[in-house]
């Protein structure tokens, strides 16, 4: 009988310890097995997915609308030829033809890949009203997941006049394949 109680409280216990420790995991461990990744993606919100797919740096900007230390992102001074993609679902965003040099601290674009004169609805961005800086502002997410890019101003140099403010974690840079190229014909 004592045995029994005993395991009882053993039980009651481990409960406890297991529901602590379920809240430990979903903090600080991330899964090593492919088993216990593959469960958690059907028992987890969305929100504790991207936790998992993203780094914690490129989790609070894309998925916390948090925004990188100025002159601290890799992209602000890289200007190989390619394509931007959203960090979290691949989008391209932004073309490198289109970057520039803004002097804030932060990756600076003219337009978003796929923009046609004004027309942004071809491209893989999203523009939302933002007042949370202070004035009223825009929002930049990609149009495909949501993801919180940075923000867009007018103050950008001709012919568009748009200055897209982009946090370099929210962006996955991938070179244009260098095909080799016919020799001309004159
Ligand atoms: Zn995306």
């Amino acid at each position: 009988m004592s045995r029994f109680v005993a395991r009882l409280f053993i039980l009651a216990s481990q409960r406890a310890t297991a529901r602590s420790v379920v809240l430990l995991r979903r903090v600080f461990i991330r899964p090593l097995s492919t088993t216990q990744g593959l469960q958690s993606l059907t028992r987890y919100s969305e929100n504790e997915d991207w936790q998992k797919k993203l780094t914690p740096e490129q989790y609070v900007v894309t998925r916390e609308r948090g925004t990188e230390v100025p002159f601290s992102g890799i992209y602000l001074n890289h200007y190989e030829v390619g394509m931007y993609h959203c960090v979290c679902c691949d989008a391209p965003l932004f073309s490198s033809e289109a970057k520039y040099d803004s002097g804030t601290g932060w990756p600076a674009f003219k337009e978003a890949h796929g923009t046609w004169e004004r027309d942004e609805s071809h491209t893989s961005i999203i523009r939302r009203p933002d007042n949370s800086l202070g004035s009223a502002g825009t929002e930049v997410l990609c149009k495909n997941c949501d993801a919180h890019l940075g923000h867009v101003f007018d103050d950008g140099p001709d012919p568009t006049g748009q200055r897209f403010c982009i946090n370099s974690v929210a962006l996955k840079f991938k070179p244009r394949e260098n095909k080799p190229e016919k020799p001309q014909e004159n």
